[in-house]
């Protein structure tokens, strides 16, 4: 018989993963705070929840991705939350990037009902929701993991397995902590490029066929040369990663001083009304600064003039 799942958080990462647990043959009860956005989920069959604890209600699995801890905490442990419901010998997977320590408290409290949980947080955006090719890094008890594949092999195409509870954050906060100053380094290049006189086209030919070329850039620069920034992976978030990678790295003693800088470029620009945009549009912040915008300019001059 097709196994039962509760699915928490149907935002650009949920929503996608949810239709191809559906797809799969799970059945599925979704629940999401703005009821609007669980309505393609009911297209596809799957039942809708008035709350987390219906959610969970007779589950086998509780996949839950929500903004950022407070959220978790909210859905999983508050009043109408997953452990009010949670059956014993059930899996909650947790795979928004939240803050370690409050995970460990979850995967505490989870146990309190004898149910499992695993942190499995994910890269690979929407797109990598969308194909099924995300990839997860996990931490947890081993065995639960183990139990959990066939849910996570549904939606990713890499599992790693990264140790106790925690762990698969803390990998997460990392590789956030690279990929946020990737970005961000690769804009002030460009603006600096811009201002100078340099086409994008010119300069991107020249990162492409340097050891700075980066399938994130690869991706991501197009869409900032249209000045396209509809969010794959909202600003706001971002920042929310990178606060909790400095947050990870005070608590143990790591300097991290060009992630602290990254951190404050992003915090700017998320304070200027940025947030709900997609992190690439951490360019538009670096422009104004310099007056220059990193624009297509397709046979035209470099555009110089005021962002
Ligand atoms: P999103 O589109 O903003 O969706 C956030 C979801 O959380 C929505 O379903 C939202 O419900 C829900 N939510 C927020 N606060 C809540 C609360 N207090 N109670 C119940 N539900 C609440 O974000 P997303 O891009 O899907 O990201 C979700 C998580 O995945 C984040 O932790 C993010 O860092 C992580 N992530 C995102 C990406 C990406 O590329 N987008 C990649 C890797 C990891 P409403 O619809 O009611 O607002």
């Amino acid at each position: 018989m097709a196994q039962s799942i509760g699915f928490i958080g149907l935002g650009i990462m949920g929503q996608p993963m949810a239709l191809n647990l559906v797809k799969a043959g799970y059945h599925l009860t979704v629940f999401n705070r703005t009821r609007g956005k669980a309505e393609p989920l009911e297209r596809a069959g799957a039942r809708v929840a008035r709350t987390p604890a219906e959610a969970a209600q007779n589950a086998d699995f509780i996949v839950s991705i929500v903004s950022d801890s407070a959220a978790s905490e909210e859905v999983i442990s508050g009043k109408d939350g997953v452990l009010q419901t949670i059956r014993p010998g059930a899996i909650v997977i947790d795979s928004a990037t939240i803050s370690p320590v409050v995970s460990r408290k979850l995967a505490c409290q989870t146990a309190g009902r004898k149910a499992s949980f695993l942190d499995a947080p994910v890269t690979g955006s929407k797109h990598g929701a969308e194909k099924g090719e995300l990839t997860f890094m996990v931490g947890g008890n081993r065995e639960t993991f183990e139990s959990a594949m066939p849910v996570l092999e549904e939606l990713g195409k890499k599992h790693i397995y990264c140790g106790e509870h925690g762990a698969g954050l803390s990998a997460k906060l990392a590789q956030n902590a690279i990929q946020s100053t990737m970005l961000e380094i690769f804009c002030e290049g460009f603006v600096l490029a811009a201002k100078s006189g340099v086409r994008p086209e010119v300069m991107f030919e020249i990162v492409q066929n340097s050891m700075a070329r980066s399938t994130l850039t690869d991706f991501k620069a197009p869409f900032i040369f249209k000045g396209d920034f509809t969010p794959y992976f909202p600003l706001k978030w971002m920042h929310k990663d990178v606060t909790l990678a400095m947050e990870a790295a005070f608590s143990k003693g790591v300097p991290m001083p060009v992630t602290a800088a990254v951190k404050e470029v992003y915090g700017s620009a998320r304070a200027q009304g940025k947030g709900d945009l997609d992190y690439a549009a951490v360019c538009t912040f670096l422009e104004e600064l310099a007056g220059v915008k990193v624009r297509s300019t397709e046979g035209k001059k470099a555009e110089s003039g005021k962002a």
